[in-house]
């Protein structure tokens, strides 16, 4: 009895293991897109190293699109938005008709972006200068001057500052610093980042 339980769960193992084998071989060109970098990836990400991540993305036949979930609910954005201040708390409010709404209503977007992107972008310290946006901060400023900045610095001490970063723009760095060749656009598909390659280089410095 005990040999029928054992021969029993070794079929089992087996058929797992070529299951996940299955798998496995139906992600194979993102999986070896991944493995390419894999070993390419280093702990302190150089110069050289962006630049040749850029090549690659270059050189490269672009990865097929895939399209995204075409239904979403959208919601409208509301009237006023309520800008708080990181650093002192302080409270600006921009009302729909602001030139600065919309930088202000992706804030959210934007910041959980760049959380992602931290950990992925070894070596590269990322952060975003929201100074602009506060009325303490910068009391002077008139509503078309108020912007959110973001910040790429390098281990070699280059600094690259991108003034009105959009979410779409993070989906490219979040997608160039995973090594792919393809990033996520906002209803979940995915593009080649060969298309955007020109934006990506500004973000990064390169042009
Ligand atoms: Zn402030």
């Amino acid at each position: 009895m005990i040999f029928v339980q054992i021969a029993f769960v070794v079929m089992l193992v087996l058929g797992f293991m070529v299951l996940s084998a299955r798998a496995q071989q139906g992600q194979q060109p993102e999986a070896k897109s991944r493995q390419t970098v894999t070993s390419e990836k280093v702990q302190t990400m150089s110069r050289e190293d962006i630049q040749r991540a850029l090549k690659r993305i270059e050189s490269n036949n672009p990865p097929p699109q895939k399209m995204g979930a075409m239904c979403y609910d959208m919601v409208g954005p509301p009237d006023n938005f309520e800008y708080v201040c990181p650093v002192d708390g302080e409270k600006t409010v921009y009302s729909r008709k602001s030139k600065a709404f919309e930088q202000a209503t992706e804030l959210q977007g934007l910041r959980g972006s760049i959380e992602i992107l931290r950990p992925l972008a070894k070596g590269v310290s990322i952060s975003l200068d929201e100074r602009r946006l506060c009325n303490k901060c910068n009391p002077s400023l008139s509503d078309a001057e108020r912007y959110a900045t973001l910040v790429l610095q390098y281990v070699d001490g280059r600094t690259v500052r991108t003034d009105r970063a959009t979410p779409e723009d993070l989906r490219y760095l979040i997608g160039f610093f995973s090594g792919g060749l393809s990033y996520k656009t906002f209803t979940d598909g995915q593009e080649p980042l060969k298309s955007v390659e020109e934006r990506l280089k500004q973000l990064l410095g390169e042009i």
